[in-house]
């Protein structure tokens, strides 16, 4: 706005509506005509393009593939929720992390995204299918703190009371544990869920189905849990993914409890999703349940997470694999 010789409050103004989604700039009413003409000949607004949409006809579950300017893919899946609707955004495209389960690696990492290719995500599938999302869990393709300084800025945005206004509370930022991300994320001091893809409870598990462990390691990484839940008093929440006889044994369960409830740690259980091109077997749902129980008897706080969109290859990059344009 200097640059275009305007006042700084143009800038909250342009902002608000850009966070609203609107891509016209002549609909900017409150802008003068002359600001308006000026941003229509020197700037372009470039929504994120659809490629491909499947809804659930089991949940309503919504899952879009759009693609970026320059030709990538990256997924999104709208979730309905009786405590509102949720979106699950990708951070990047692929991914570098390698997890033994997960299609979203299986290309390997093509590149992060940027804030506002984020803040499209939000907006394109918002528009597109009608509904207005109050949670944002970071939970897609890519490693949230694997490309930190974006997906900050991102935060910052969506989180803006002259934007979006998405309250911290209503975000959740999922990561394989790369430890000198948390420690950052614990800095900002953020109100935000820091939610933990821990799915082993010891080294050997862990390093087979995480390379990222194999250099990390748990004992660092529940180091850096325990400074986050010191710095931020805000509660962890533990991803498990529930593979039969590699993880979820009652041992595996015992040990679990002795590494999350000294911070008190929430545990979600996740059935396991299949992917093609991965051999892992789900536990059965019995062996889920008998997990869950032993954690509970243990005095864990632990959910089995409900699985949606089953039938729209709503699982962590998935759709992007099947429709391979790379
Ligand atoms: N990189 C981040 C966020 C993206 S993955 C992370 O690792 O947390 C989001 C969640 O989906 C993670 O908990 C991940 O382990 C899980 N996930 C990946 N593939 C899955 C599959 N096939 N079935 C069930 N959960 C899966």
């Amino acid at each position: 706005m200097a640059e275009l010789g305007e006042p700084g409050y143009r800038a909250k103004q342009l902002f608000s509506w850009l966070s609203s989604g609107e891509d016209n700039f002549e609909e900017m009413t409150n802008l003068p005509k002359s600001l308006r003409e000026k941003l229509s000949k020197h700037c372009t607004l470039r929504p994120l393009h659809m490629l491909r949409k499947q809804v659930s006809a089991l949940d309503g579950t919504i899952k879009y593939l759009w693609q970026l300017e320059d030709g990538n893919a990256v997924e999104t899946v709208v979730m309905r929720y009786h405590h509102g609707n949720t979106i699950c955004i990708s951070t990047q495209v692929g991914c570098r992390m390698g997890c033994a389960f997960c299609a979203s690696t299986l290309g390997g990492l093509v590149r992060n995204l940027t804030p506002s290719e984020m803040f499209g995500e939000v907006l394109a599938s918002e528009r597109e299918s009608g509904l207005t999302i109050s949670n944002i869990v970071l939970m897609g393709i890519g490693e949230p703190l694997d490309n930190y300084s974006n997906v900050l800025r991102f935060l910052t945005l969506i989180n803006h009371p002259k934007g979006r206004n998405i309250g911290m509370r209503h975000i959740s930022l999922s990561t394989c544990g790369l430890v000198e991300g948390i420690d950052a994320l614990a800095e900002e001091d953020l109100q935000l869920t820091l939610s933990l893809s821990l799915h082993a409870p010891d080294d050997e598990t862990r390093s087979r189905l995480m390379p990222i462990n194999r250099s990390v390691g748990l004992e660092k990484l529940m180091r850096a849990c325990v400074r986050y839940y010191e710095k931020t008093k805000r509660r962890i929440s533990f991803e498990y993914i529930m593979v039969d006889r590699v993880n979820d044994t009652l041992e595996h369960a015992k040990r679990l409890a002795s590494l999350v409830k000294p911070i008190g740690g929430h545990v979600n259980l996740i059935p396991l999703n299949r992917v093609e091109e991965r051999s892992l077997p789900p536990s059965p749902p019995e062996r889920i349940a008998a997990f869950s129980r032993e954690l509970e008897k243990l005095g864990v706080n632990v959910t089995v997470r409900r699985s949606l969109g089953g039938d729209v290859d709503a699982s962590c990059g998935q759709l992007r694999r099947k429709t391979e344009i790379l």
